[in-house]
């Protein structure tokens, strides 16, 4: 069973169709939705964590992008300059989803993106402003 996160694109003609339904009854695929932005007629973004088997997860992402759905895994969309990182923990105490983390034996931050929902709150309180997230279009945190 394998778990991964995706934004998904939407351009304005499916933004209505019964994306996750489909993912669910036909590759019988577990969806998790993280975070939406849908509006009918417009292009929409949906970030998703998906279980399933490797082969269902394989077809059920071919699809998506059938349905001409951009398929964007989550960790290409998230940076964390960590050469100019100085470990101050600042976004580790924002950080509800457990991407950001402190370790205590080290005191160094550690960040995991495949636990990110991109909140985007890590991204306002790092002082030197070296996280970047890109979520949908009018959604650009740096
Ligand atoms: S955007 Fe930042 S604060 Fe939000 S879940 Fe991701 S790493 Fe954590
Ligand atoms: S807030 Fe910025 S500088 Fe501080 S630990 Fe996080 S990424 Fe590093």
């Amino acid at each position: 069973m394998l778990k991964e996160r995706y934004t998904l694109v939407f351009p304005p003609e499916s933004s209505t169709k019964p994306i996750t339904y489909l993912l669910i009854k036909q590759y019988d695929i577990e969806v998790n939705i993280l975070k939406a932005e849908i509006t009918a007629g417009k292009e929409g973004h949906l970030l998703i964590e998906v279980r399933g088997e490797e082969g269902n997860l394989r077809d059920g992402l071919e699809f998506l992008k059938s349905e001409r759905i951009n398929v964007l895994p989550l960790v290409d969309q998230i940076s964390l300059r960590e050469e100019e990182c100085v470990h101050c923990g600042s976004c580790t105490s924002v950080c509800f989803s457990g991407a950001l983390t402190m370790d205590r034996d080290t005191w160094m931050v550690n960040f995991d993106p495949g636990e990110c929902v991109a909140c985007g709150l890590c991204v306002h309180s790092c002082p030197l402003k070296i996280i970047n997230i890109n979520f949908g279009q009018d959604d650009v945190y740096e």
